[in-house]
């Protein structure tokens, strides 16, 4: 079959088209056609971008490819009860267009990279090696680093480009011509090699379309840089992509400014104090929980000390310690059963929680069996736990009075 003639090489700009249709596939089992035209304005997926969307013959594009020169569109088929168009057949003359918000993205976005691309050559001798422009993400493969000034420097000398508004233009140089000319090039290209060139700053081999003038890219902006094996990874957006993602950024620091009453100019700064801040009062309420615990454990040492009795002819069994706390993080909780473990006592336990949640518990004993009181609210509260003689762990849901009741 003949290589489909390419209308957006001449005529980056244009919508609509019509075309002879050459040859047509279906493709029952997913619903789509396949269509070969004599000549197109869908650009196919080519060079590392997403190819073109659109309409043709009244049918949604879905995918454009290119094989040795010849264009094969994708249409997705409608469903028979909805008024279905008819798949053209060849021969017929069939009108096509383009989706234009996507195809001008698209060309900001490559004529971007060529400014970039074209600079660190030109500034640091660096080839861009691999580019993908995707409806997602825009990425260029620079085969070298940059520090972040340098980052900063290469983003503003590209906007300097567009600011100048240079033009860019596009030629197919004869064998001659191109002996004789310095151009990028991503790989080895057979026949005729179309050489795009933005004065001033870049001369590259590439096939897709491009905007006319640099001042059509409005902006270009380097969002994230990734460390690679022999250079790094630039993500980059050009365009009405840029403006809206800068327009996203800017509402979600305006939220926070709001959030947290601290000027947008130095945000940073004020969150930074801010996460300062909670640092140490973090830290205060930990010291004033460690304080509270060791009041508390102070008063049941207090309390526990008639545990014994008063005579000591006759002394009285062990008392135990079931104590409740509601807000005691689990490792107070562990030193609070550490240090009643301490006193003379048969059992020392320590519940966290309430009623309506349930409790959390630590049973510890140093003179009898951890797991009888364990055992007994398993059977009778249907807690869950278990553990060693000397310590148990699990977690109840009951009332603090059914536990009480229970174990005292
Ligand atoms: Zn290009």
């Amino acid at each position: 079959m003949t290589e489909t003639i390419r209308l957006f090489d001449k005529d980056p700009y244009g919508v609509l088209f019509t075309a002879e249709v050459l040859d047509v596939r279906t493709l029952e089992e997913k619903g789509a056609a396949q269509i070969i035209l004599d000549r197109t304005l869908f650009f196919p997926e080519e060079g590392g971008q997403t190819p073109d969307r659109g309409v043709l013959a009244g049918l949604d594009v879905t995918d454009v490819q290119i094989h040795d020169g010849v264009i094969t569109h994708t249409v997705r088929l409608m469903a028979e009860e909805s008024g279905s168009t008819p798949l053209p057949k060849a021969g017929d003359t069939v009108s096509g267009q383009i989706d234009w918000e996507h195809r001008y993205s698209n060309m900001q976005n490559h004529t971007g990279e060529h400014i970039l691309s074209g600079l660190m050559h030109t500034l640091y001798g660096y080839e861009n090696v691999g580019f993908h422009l995707s409806d997602n993400t825009v990425t260029l493969d620079p085969s070298g680093r940059l520090d972040d000034e340098q980052l900063l420097d290469l983003e503003r000398r590209a906007n300097e480009v567009v600011w100048k508004n240079v033009p860019v233009t596009a030629s197919w140089p004869s064998d001659e011509e191109l002996a004789n000319m310095e151009y990028r090039s991503k790989k080895e290209i057979e026949g005729a090699v179309r050489i795009v060139i933005i004065e001033g700053v870049d001369v590259c081999a590439c096939c897709a379309p491009h905007v006319k003038r640099t001042g059509e890219i409005g902006l270009i902006k380097i969002l994230s840089v990734e460390r690679t094996k022999n250079g790094m990874r630039l993500f980059i957006l050009c365009g009405a992509r840029a403006l809206k993602l800068m327009q996203e950024r800017q509402l979600q620091a305006e939220r926070i400014s709001r959030l947290t009453s601290l000027p947008q100019e130095n945000i940073a700064d004020g969150v930074e104090k801010l996460l300062s801040e909670i640092a140490e009062l973090k830290n205060a309420l930990r010291e004033g929980e460690q304080r509270y615990v060791d009041m508390r454990l102070a008063q049941l040492r207090c309390a526990g000390s008639d545990n014994s009795g008063d005579s000591s002819k006759d002394p009285a069994p062990l008392k135990s310690f079931w104590v409740f706390e509601e807000n005691l993080s689990p490792l107070l909780a562990r030193y609070m059963m550490n240090e009643l473990c301490r006193e003379k006592c048969r059992f020392a336990g320590v519940f966290t929680g309430n009623d309506r949640d349930g409790w959390q518990y630590l049973i510890g004993s140093r003179v009898d069996d951890a797991r009888i009181p364990n055992a007994a609210m398993k059977e009778n509260l249907s807690a869950r736990g278990g553990g060693k003689p000397e310590m148990v762990q699990g977690s109840v849901k009951a009332t603090r009075e059914q536990i009480e009741g229970l174990l005292s």
